[in-house]
């Protein structure tokens, strides 16, 4: 069953508990049964953001599944041996992991994570088409931030109009109707929505070339990491990593991400 493996950890001596998002199911837990001594059927198999092959068996008394082998059919090596990457492919797959109910397979979902695996082993890292990314994963998910529209008045931006990103209306919002709290504005400027309604046309072939500024990336991203908390009612841990080590705000140079 075609899986992309999330995380696994030891459970005792020599089996492990792996948590992985498949292809015809969905998101499951599995017990690889002496996996840590099974050179022969798993030998390193299961390491985070592989997609793998995996045969399973029901078990009976409870919701896990036997893992009975692994076979590699993508291993993203770069993503392994880069943190920053490390760190998005992380945030993207816990974003997944927590607005996708357990069980419940998605084809487009799991084809989009693939896609972004593949693009973060292959290729530099953009900061302004990972945003562009994270958006149409929330899209996927259910959780499309309304960006043409004010979805509190139902009218549209002026050309030169900036807007704030409000949380309870899930969308970007007209400064004056916006409900956020005063300590949670969120402005995006004139630019930013500008280029999120170019995005929005655009091909996703082509998003690779718009770029946003420092101010920008900035502040499209703190839109973006005060929602998903918002959404979730709670922190996200790979989101905070990023954020302690500096990752997700615009060095000097904002090329090096
Ligand atoms: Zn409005």
């Amino acid at each position: 069953m075609r899986s992309i493996i999330l995380r696994k950890n030891d459970r005792g001596e020599a089996d492990e508990l792996v948590t992985f998002f498949s292809r015809d199911c969905g998101w499951m837990t599995g017990i690889a049964k002496n996996s840590k001594k099974s050179r022969v059927r798993f030998g390193g198999n299961l390491e985070p953001y592989t997609i793998v092959d995996l045969n399973l068996r029901h078990r009976k008394r409870d919701d896990f599944v036997w893992i009975d082998d692994a076979t590699i059919l993508r291993a993203f090596t770069s993503i392994r041996l880069n943190v920053e990457s490390f760190a998005r492919a992380s945030y993207f797959l816990e974003i997944t992991s927590i607005f996708s109910p357990e069980s419940s397979p998605d084809e487009i979902l799991f084809d989009f994570m693939e896609d972004f695996l593949s693009q973060l082993d292959s290729s530099r890292l953009n900061p302004s088409l990972l945003m562009l990314q994270e958006i149409e994963l929330l899209g996927l998910l259910g959780y499309s931030p309304t960006l043409n529209v004010c979805p509190i008045c139902s009218k549209s931006f002026g050309v030169n109009e900036g807007g704030v990103f409000g949380l309870d209306s899930g969308g970007v919002c007209h400064a004056s109707c916006s409900t956020n709290r005063i300590d949670q504005q969120l402005a995006l400027s004139p630019d930013t929505l500008t280029l999120l309604r170019k995005a929005s046309e655009l091909e996703k072939s082509l998003r690779n070339r718009l770029r946003l500024n420092s101010k920008g990336q900035t502040e499209l991203r703190k839109a973006l990491s005060s929602f998903v908390r918002w959404l979730r009612g709670a922190d996200i841990k790979s989101l905070r990593f990023m954020e302690t080590m500096g990752m997700v705000y615009p060095l000097e140079n904002e090329n090096i991400f």
